[in-house]
């Protein structure tokens, strides 16, 4: 190996040294080596399989930031095992896994991500105003009612923020918390197991007043972990402490999850997240944007809210997105310069809105026969209706100019202009005109 590659790699060791503190670096880093750097690939060779799967799940951003910084942008860190490595491991390993497991807090969220979930900062809807009820209740009185508490839900839709929250609002009374995720748990039992300090890892998790663990579903097929996790579910519950936990589907939906595991979840209080809609999703925005202290527009809002409808991590980084936009170009954000700017987003995610679908829409809303918008008619009430179609369609749709005139009947490019601008005055100067406008954009649901 190159002197260079190796003296590259001392640097990049002790930026993350800096960064993860002297336990971490000691128990994931001492022993490994730049084995090659070739075509922008840099080889880092560690001592086992596991040590390279955990590299990966947990350290890699910092390894790809901290290696891009010495071998150049174009960095790729791959792993490799080296059973030289592994015996020197070994004689450390020892030492520094008592320390490891006092130390812990290694999966817990990054501190300022654990922080700015709060039960305050949680936008209410019919989607989880019960999974945020039972939230509440469980945070004012730990271990007295809904124990446990078993949140589900898709990707992106609040589980981890709630879970967090609680903690965060138990924060301060006697007794330990600890949160992690299930694979966290599993990762745990397993170097406890491994390396004989299970008493260690059991009076931690098994002396709490509030367990916290999330991505339940991870224990699937994990039978040991399982055994493990139940033993230490029935301490807790048997001492009064509140059990909360999250996952992406039901507990009876978790693939081979053992019976007296699921029979356990279900005994408190189980809640679903829902996708939000239209109307949250707008409430969504707003706080998003309040917080990120970026002003956007009602349009905007209502634009942001109506394309990303999944999952509330995706309308946040669109608002992320927004927020940098402003901050870069130095002036409001308008809906033309949102379109273009959340295009990526928005095409990955969501389906797009078809100008027939619009036509039916509004022909259904403004009760006018089928096919009167693409008409030659100009009586008040078809035009309006008309106006507000194509407004809609290049709201909804981002369609060109070219593309409304051409679909309702042919109208010419400025015509088009004119009838959005009109819709666009009457929208802000009228609030009623505006809430029906904004209904009809939440019709528009996949
Ligand atoms: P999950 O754990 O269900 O995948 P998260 O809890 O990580 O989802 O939520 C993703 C992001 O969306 C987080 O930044 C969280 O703050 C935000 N979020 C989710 N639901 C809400 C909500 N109802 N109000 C405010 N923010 C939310
Ligand atoms: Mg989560």
């Amino acid at each position: 190996m190159e002197a260079t590659v190796a003296s590259k790699w001392t640097e990049v060791l002790s930026h993350i040294h800096r960064e993860v503190g002297e336990t971490r670096f000691n128990l994931w880093f001492r022993n490994t080596t730049a084995v090659s750097f070739q075509d922008g690939a840099l080889v880092v060779g560690v001592p086992s399989a596991f040590m390279a799967e955990w590299l990966e799940t947990h350290y890699m951003k910092l390894l790809a930031g901290a290696a891009a910084a010495e071998y150049g942008k174009t960095a790729q860190v791959k792993f490799r095992v080296d059973g030289e490595l592994f015996r020197d491991r070994r004689r450390q390993e020892t030492a520094a896994r008592q320390e490891m497991i006092e130390e812990g807090a290694a999966e817990a969220p990054p501190k300022f991500e654990s922080e700015r979930f709060t039960l305050d900062n949680f936008v209410v809807g019919p989607c989880n105003a019960v999974a945020y009820a039972a939230a509440r209740k469980v945070a004012e009185a730990p271990g007295r009612v809904y124990n446990p508490l078993f949140i589900h839900g898709g990707v992106g839709l609040g589980k981890t923020h709630l879970l967090v929250a609680i903690a965060n609002s138990v924060k301060g009374g006697r007794g330990g918390i600890e949160y992690l995720s299930a694979e966290g748990f599993t990762n745990r039992f397993l170097f406890a197991l491994r390396s004989g300090s299970l008493d260690a890892f059991r009076a931690r998790y098994r002396k709490l007043r509030l367990l916290v663990i999330d991505d339940v579903h991870f224990l699937s097929n994990k039978p040991a972990t399982q055994d493990e996790f139940l033993n230490t579910f029935n301490t807790l519950s048997r001492d009064g402490a509140q059990i909360i936990m999250a996952s992406d589907s039901h507990p009876k939906l978790i693939s081979k999850l053992k019976e007296t595991l699921v029979t356990r979840f279900l005994a408190g209080m189980v809640a679903r997240l829902e996708k939000p809609n239209f109307t949250t999703r707008v409430e969504i925005v707003k706080c998003k944007a309040s917080d990120r202290g970026v002003a956007l527009s009602e349009d905007v809002t209502q634009f942001v809210a109506h394309r990303l409808r999944t999952s509330v991590r995706e309308i946040e980084g669109a608002v992320n997105t927004l927020a940098a936009y402003a901050a870069l170009s130095k002036a409001p954000v308008d809906l033309a310069a949102a379109g273009e700017v959340l295009r990526g987003l928005i095409e990955s995610t969501s389906r797009p809105v078809r100008l027939p679908e619009i036509e039916a829409m509004v022909t259904a809303s403004s009760g006018l026969a089928e096919g009167q918008l693409r008409s030659a008619s100009r009586s008040r009430c078809v035009s309006h209706s008309r106006h507000l179609a194509m407004y809609l369609a290049r709201q909804l749709g981002g369609f060109s100019y070219e593309q409304i005139g051409n679909f309702f009947g042919g109208r010419n490019h400025s015509s088009v202009v004119a009838a959005v601008e009109k819709i666009d005055r009457l929208v802000r100067k009228d609030s009623k005109f505006a809430r029906e406008v904004a209904a009809l954009k939440g019709e528009f649901e996949p």
